[in-house]
């Protein structure tokens, strides 16, 4: 291909020891990027696809790809969603039974849902796969799983990375408002990803890669910079968002770890995805939660220096701590989503005293450079929310039609989620929690 202005390596070899790879052969991010289709399809030897789409993403792109590529005289075979699909059973059946065995590759067109579905169809069929996107809303275009809901269960399935990326600037600035304030949201929740995997590093001993890290920050800072146009549906501040998202999902790819691109917040947005699953509260976009809760995690992180710690009150909170109490507390917040949360748990031992002592005893002996790091990382809250309210984006949890009462058990729970070190498992470390959320919602009677 015909270099574009968004590079990236698609091996080499880190100062961290590792070398970092992915699989995605091109990704084209250019106003008019879509004319390179045919390009690609002969690049990739495919002559016939399988165009997946649904009303709205084939009235934004689908019928401009039919349109480039009935020119060249590609024969298609498409399947287009009647409504916006939900990423289910349901979903997954129609993308099966509608799917063209004679096609050799697939083309999603769309973002979030239509390309999870995209993937798991590549992933089934062994057919390559292109997405061509139609908003900068999230960031997993560049990853190599999807996020679906199945029985009833939020789930990240394993499927593939996409052959190629195609972010045509024209399409995605017409994106809706929402959906570009989500893209600049899953980016923002980089300043937490990025600390918490500093933090882990310093007190689990994690993998860490500076190279990594200092590719996402670049992008943030970028999309940072422009993030004013983004209203205005300014080319240079959709391209930023797009890019940023596009370089969050590679160095996941890079690290093999998803600890580039999310953190705490992440699990927040997670908690309320689950919850709307199980009790049918309200959710929004990912990237719209992921903004909320990178200001209130940023808003967390700067009440940690001004908490006394206490070794000998943290040692004994972990000693009689009662792990089954707490698993039927999970269990009655979060219904059946908690049980891989408690299976996780008994291969983890995240709460057994032995391995909690010896974390607090780095954590105490490391706390300046532990501070050090959060400040180095996380911008000021006050500057996160200014950013938020020049967008008119969603700040509070309560805006997101979330009970902000829940919010102390939603960090709690924040805990469990995955067997990554986040803010919410260095506060129960320190025996904090109570005090960190007293901070947030004014004092809370939650049990930890
Ligand atoms: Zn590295
Ligand atoms: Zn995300």
């Amino acid at each position: 291909m015909e270099q574009t202005h968004f590079t990236y390596q698609k091996e080499f070899h880190c100062s961290c020891g590792r070398t970092h790879r992915t699989q995605i052969q091109d990704i084209l991010i250019e106003k008019g990027a879509l004319r390179h289709l045919p390009e690609l399809l002969k690049e990739y030897r495919a002559q016939k696809p399988f165009l997946l789409a649904d009303k709205n993403t084939y009235e934004a792109a689908g019928q401009k790809v039919r349109d480039i590529l009935t020119a060249e005289a590609f024969p298609l075979s498409s399947y287009v969603f009647a409504d916006s699909p939900e990423p289910d059973e349901s979903a997954v059946g129609s993308c099966v039974m509608h799917f063209d065995v004679t096609c050799d590759i697939i083309l999603a067109v769309g973002s979030g849902v239509l390309n999870d579905l995209g993937k798991l169809l590549s992933h089934i069929s062994g057919k390559p796969y292109i997405i061509i996107a139609t908003a900068p809303s999230m960031d997993g275009y560049a990853s190599a799983t999807s996020s679906m809901a199945m029985d009833g269960l939020k789930v990240s399935l394993p499927t593939v990375c996409p052959k190629a990326i195609l972010g045509d600037t024209d399409i995605l600035r017409q994106a809706p408002r929402r959906m570009l304030l989500a893209g600049l949201g899953d980016m923002l929740a980089k300043y937490i990803s990025i600390c918490e995997w500093r933090l882990s590093h310093i007190i689990t001993g994690e993998y860490y890669c500076e190279t990594i890290a200092g590719l996402v920050r670049k992008a943030l800072a970028k999309c940072v910079q422009s993030a004013d146009g983004l209203l205005g549906r300014d080319e240079r501040a959709v391209a930023a968002v797009f890019e940023g998202l596009i370089t969050g999902g590679l160095a996941m790819g890079y690290a093999g770890i998803s600890r580039p691109a999310s953190g705490v917040e992440h699990y927040f947005s997670h908690i309320w995805d689950m919850r709307g699953l199980e009790f049918h509260t309200s959710t929004d976009l990912h990237g719209i939660q992921c903004a909320v809760a990178t200001l209130i995690a940023a808003r967390l992180y700067e009440q940690l220096p001004l908490i006394p710690l206490n070794r000998e009150a943290a040692l004994l909170h972990a000693a009689s701590f009662d792990y089954e109490a707490w698993s039927l507390r999970l269990r009655e917040f979060l219904g059946k989503g908690a049980d891989a949360m408690i299976a996780l748990e008994q291969r983890e031992h995240k709460y057994d005293p032995a391995l909690h002592a010896k974390r607090l005893a780095i954590i105490l002996d490391r706390w300046d450079e532990i501070l050090s790091v959060i400040r180095e990382e996380i911008p000021p809250s006050s500057t996160l929310e200014q950013l938020l309210t020049s967008l008119k984006a969603p700040k509070t949890a309560a805006e997101l039609k979330v009970d902000p009462a829940t919010l102390p058990m939603t960090f709690a729970a924040t805990r469990d989620i995955r067997d990554k070190y986040v803010l919410s498992r260095l506060a129960w470390d320190l025996d904090i929690t109570r005090r960190l959320m007293e901070t947030l919602n004014g004092p809370q009677t939650a049990k930890e």
